[in-house]
């Protein structure tokens, strides 16, 4: 049973990577848990030392601690009321730490760990202001007489003039480490974005690669709308000869600009992929006549002229095409394999044509 919440936890730390308020209120939630084991780790230590004062303090503070890691997972009225507490309740504890030094002085070293708990939960801004607020604490009670008046221990001078600068020390410290954090997390989130991006996408034209194609596409027939869907196949008619008189560069050139022209060409819910080497794929799920979009991007194309420096290309375009009355009786692959017919079939009639055919 275990291992399968530390499974859990490993997936729950993952996906809080991508999402900073998510880490926050994990990390919250889990060093809650962690404090609340070392506080009752502590009454119980403190039972055997017979201190008792501070037995109770921990074993309160040990409770509130669960109470706030159950309490993180509610609404967002909860959470907010929650931090407030934690806050609170752990000044309150810092203090009675202080004020008691229980025992010999050494419950004060507790306030070193502030600084970096509380930039890891609350972030750069606010981790900074509570770590202000206890060390204001601090000062008052080590470096004002009146607050001097109050501690029931009574700590050597060198302790509570040095003390102060180690908290300041462990700041600094936490401050360095949350910075490099923050940016490995920037870096990380940039470089899984740009990888999605390259992943789907194909790195010539920008248009969808096969991937990505065909999440959009399956995404759209996860929620099957009325009106008809229509595939398209385009194939750049002698391509091979473009790249044999021009070089491959100025071949790349054109493909860029019939991607170009394809993506002005329709309406918003098309997707455009490039399906491999000169052919594309547009997908078409619009209140457009198909066929009259299909013979216009053929024509955008015959007119269009790709320019590199002096030289002018010219190219045509033979485009398959599938449409389907309803989204109820084909799958995707099945269109693909229509309109990759009618391509054929566009070829064999002597190319920079447009072959369709429909399915009721
Ligand atoms: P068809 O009219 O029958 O389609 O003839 P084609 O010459 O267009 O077809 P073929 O399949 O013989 O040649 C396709 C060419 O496309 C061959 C290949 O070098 C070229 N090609 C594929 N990918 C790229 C690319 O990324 N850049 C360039 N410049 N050329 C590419
Ligand atoms: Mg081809
Ligand atoms: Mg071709």
């Amino acid at each position: 049973m275990a291992w399968i919440r530390i499974k859990d936890v490993m997936a729950g730390m993952h996906e809080a990577i991508r999402d900073d308020k998510m880490r926050k209120e994990l990390m919250f939630e889990w060093l809650n848990i962690l404090l609340a084991l070392v506080s009752f780790f502590m009454t119980v230590v403190n039972v055997f030392t017979k201190e008792y004062i501070l037995m109770v303090s921990t074993f309160i503070f040990s409770v509130a601690c669960i109470i706030n890691a159950v309490l993180i997972r509610r609404g967002t009225r909860v959470k907010r009321i929650t931090y407030t507490i934690f806050v609170v309740e752990t000044l309150a504890l810092l203090a009675f730490f202080l004020i008691s030094g229980i025992p010999n002085g050494f419950s004060a070293l507790w306030m070193c760990l502030i600084p970096s708990f509380s930039l890891l939960i609350f972030g750069r801004k606010s981790g900074t202001r509570y770590s202000i607020v206890t060390f204001f604490m601090l000062l008052f009670f080590f470096w004002l007489p009146f607050g001097r008046k109050m501690l029931w221990y009574h700590y050597t001078d060198e302790f509570m003039l040095r003390f102060p600068f180690l908290f300041v020390a462990c700041y600094l410290l936490a401050l360095f480490i949350e910075v490099i954090r923050a940016q490995t997390q920037k870096q990380l989130l940039e470089s899984e974005r740009k990888y999605y991006y390259l992943y789907r996408h194909d790195a010539l034209t920008g248009l969808y690669n096969r991937y990505g194609f065909n999440a959009v596409v399956d995404a759209d027939y996860k929620n099957p709308g009325p009106g008809k869907v229509g595939m398209m196949i385009l194939d750049i008619d002698d391509f091979k000869h473009i790249n044999d008189r021009y070089g491959h560069n100025n071949g790349d050139i054109v493909l860029r600009g019939i991607a170009q022209i394809i993506r002005r060409s329709f309406c918003e819910k098309t997707y455009y992929c490039r399906w491999g080497g000169e052919e594309f794929t547009v997908y078409l799920h619009c209140e457009h006549d198909y066929k009259e979009a299909a013979e216009r991007l053929r024509r955008y194309v015959e007119e269009a002229e790709f320019r590199s420096g002096e030289l002018v290309m010219k190219v045509t375009v033979s485009v398959g095409l599938c449409i389907s009355n309803s989204m109820e009786n084909v799958n995707v692959a099945m269109l693909v394999n229509k309109a990759d017919q009618c391509l054929y079939m566009a070829k064999a009639r002597g190319k920079n044509c447009v072959m369709s055919t429909e399915i009721p």
